[in-house]
């Protein structure tokens, strides 16, 4: 069976870690904005080149434009049986865009995963992430510019899916092994089945 998945979540409340382990289980590509840009930033790409100081800055490449590149990213043959979204949709506007695509093909998101995780244990994660791995937009400004922009802007999308009732908060404070057993049981909940549970 198919799943199409989304998981929201601060930067720093480990969404790229879980996103890959539900992907794995689920047998469905990860669809990660952020990845997307950073692959052609470092490629210097012509997308690379007009997106590197918006996402140094921490700030949102616009809307349009990372909705063309969502859209491209799933018209590929492997999304066709499901996909797990993970960094996108970012907002209101990038929610509508997503409707009218997935619309367009019959299709709606199953489930949302909102992975809960307080602003000071986020900061915590992403401080110790950037002495790890040095990632340009890892600066102290730009985690406070991303963290803002997230409680802003990104966190209303949840009312929105909310009304829908596809939504699963999901405590993401705890080890990695027990966060991800949260995330699988509220998705058995729902009845979508995991490759690995066949
Ligand atoms: P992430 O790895 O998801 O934290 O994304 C890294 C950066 O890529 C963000 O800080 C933004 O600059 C940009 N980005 C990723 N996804 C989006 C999106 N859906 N809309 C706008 N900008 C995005």
């Amino acid at each position: 069976m198919t799943a199409r998945l989304l998981i929201v979540g601060p930067q720093g409340s480990g969404k790229g870690t879980q996103g890959v382990r539900i992907a794995e289980a689920f047998g469905i590509p990860v669809v990660s904005t952020g990845d997307v840009f950073r692959a052609n930033v470092a490629a210097g790409t012509d997308l690379g080149k007009q997106v590197t100081s918006i996402i140094d800055a921490g700030d949102l490449v616009p809307d349009e434009l990372t909705s063309a590149v969502v859209r491209d990213r799933l018209s590929q043959p492997d999304a066709g049986e499901g996909f797990l979204l993970d960094g996108y949709p970012r907002n209101l506007a990038q929610v509508m865009h997503l409707d009218e695509f997935l619309g367009g093909r019959d299709e709606a998101l199953d489930a949302v995963i909102a992975l809960v995780v307080p602003r000071d244990e986020s900061l915590a994660r992403l401080t110790a992430r950037a002495a790890e791995q040095g990632r340009a937009d890892d600066t102290a400004e730009a985690i406070e510019t991303r963290l803002n922009i997230y409680e802003r802007e990104t966190a209303p999308i949840l009312g929105v899916y909310g009304t829908r009732g596809i939504v699963d908060e999901i405590d993401g404070v705890g080890g990695l092994d027990d966060v991800t057993d949260r995330i699988f049981a509220a998705l058995d909940a729902r009845g979508l089945r995991r490759r690995s549970a066949d």
